[in-house]
């Protein structure tokens, strides 16, 4: 069995799919890994440390896949990154299929078998698999160390001799897995923090971390979350009413980070222009759902903008700007997740399509997109 793990072709990405310890415990599952030249040099991972632990070096773009079993990467690879893998080889990343239907039948065309990671389902036993949650989990960490780079003052409040420097007043909205992270990281800092979000689970959630939480509460608000435990779009009435308590709220804010998502929707725009304009002079706004279309409405993928003296900023891939923590834990995710795939005893690969994990995740299949969600693009 061939495991091949890519190097990311997008130079926005220094995340690698796999560490010398998961190539070790491929190891140990009885493959032959072999890693293309400088796929973990962004993380700080030498050619050399994969040798060392067992992996053969490939220098050449094109035989990197070359009679693969697996192929591993960060991203959703190209057809002709994985030309010449076996038929019916696993592809395993993070595929962005929503809106990709096009780029799914091209895969679908090598008669791979590719794997969506961030589809895995929540659920107790794919927990260790689960990248949306390692990822943003340190997306939520980065951006609070992102606005306090960008903010002209400090996080905690100081009293010196020379006076006092007050708290920095921090608001987080959307309080996922990154929000729970930004509360807790500004919370260590020092921060007045305030928070809300659309599901109602998540009040106790932001209160537990001594964060203060501000929300429209009515009815619709109560049943505002779907049995995955995702938020559900509200209704145009709803959003303005919480429109308006932001407003108000927003405008005493020094940072405000955005991290709102609804799956394979476009991220709901929570803070407008006159929002922006309603606050001060070197406050900052932090957009995490920038890539998704952005909760905040003057936010520009990969750019920081400077609109009345806010800064607005809107990195692209900030779990990737912390690339080796974030290239860590997704080796393992992935790791997790092949070790279901593969016979321990014949060490071969060998998929179980009526697992749920595989039925949830699978893209494609013998040829054509085989995924429910993504079936409209097979060729
Ligand atoms: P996400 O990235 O999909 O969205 C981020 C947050 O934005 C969510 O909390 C969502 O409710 C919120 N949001 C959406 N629209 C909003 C709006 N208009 N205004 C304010 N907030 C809005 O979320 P996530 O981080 O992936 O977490 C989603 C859920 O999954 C959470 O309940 C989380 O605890 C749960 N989860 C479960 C597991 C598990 O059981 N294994 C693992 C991770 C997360």
């Amino acid at each position: 069995m061939r495991i091949s793990v890519l190097s990311e072709t997008d130079p926005n990405e220094g995340r690698v799919a796999a560490t010398p310890e998961t190539v070790k415990k491929l190891k140990g599952l009885g493959a032959d890994v072999v890693v293309q030249k400088g796929a973990g040099i962004r993380s700080g991972i030498l050619d050399a440390d994969y040798e060392a632990a067992g992996a053969t070096i490939e220098g050449t773009a094109s035989k990197i896949a070359a009679k693969s079993d697996v192929i591993l990467a960060v991203r959703r690879p190209t057809v002709a990154q994985i030309d010449g893998a076996n038929v019916g080889a696993a592809v395993i990343s993070i595929m962005d299929p929503y809106g990709n239907e096009a780029e799914l039948a091209k895969i679908a065309g090598t008669k791979t078998s590719a794997f969506a990671m961030e589809l895995m389902p929540r659920i107790t036993r794919a927990q260790v698999m689960d990248v949306l949650s390692s990822q943003a989990n340190l997306a939520g960490y980065r951006a609070v160390i992102d606005a306090s780079a960008e903010y002209g003052r400090a996080f905690p409040m100081m009293m010196t001799a020379a006076g006092t420097v007050p708290a920095a007043r921090v608001f987080i909205m959307g309080v996922g897995v990154a929000g729970l992270q930004a509360i807790a990281t500004a919370r260590r800092l020092g921060a007045i923090v305030t928070a809300t979000d659309v599901r109602p689970a998540t009040k106790e959630q932001v209160e537990s971390l001594g964060a203060k939480f501000i929300a429209v509460e009515d009815d619709e608000f109560k049943q505002a979350e779907t049995s995955g435990g995702y938020a559900k779009e509200m209704s145009k009435e709803y959003q303005a009413k919480q429109a308006e308590l932001v407003a108000s709220h927003i405008a005493k804010q020094d940072v405000v980070i955005t991290t709102a998502l609804i799956p394979g929707r476009p991220a709901p725009k929570l803070v407008t222009k006159a929002m922006v304009e309603s606050m001060k002079p070197g406050s900052v706004l932090i957009d995490l759902a920038v890539e998704r279309g952005g909760n905040v409405e003057l936010a520009k993928a990969g750019e920081v903008v400077i609109h009345n003296g806010v800064k607005i900023v809107g990195h692209l891939n900030v779990a990737g700007r912390l690339a080796a923590s974030a290239s860590a834990l997704y080796a393992k995710n992935l790791i997790a997740f092949l070790e279901t795939l593969i016979d321990k005893e014949k060490k071969t690969l060998a998929i179980n399509w009526d697992d749920e994990l595989v039925k949830a995740t699978g893209l494609t299949r013998d040829g054509a997109v085989v995924h429910d969600q993504f079936k409209g693009g097979s060729s």
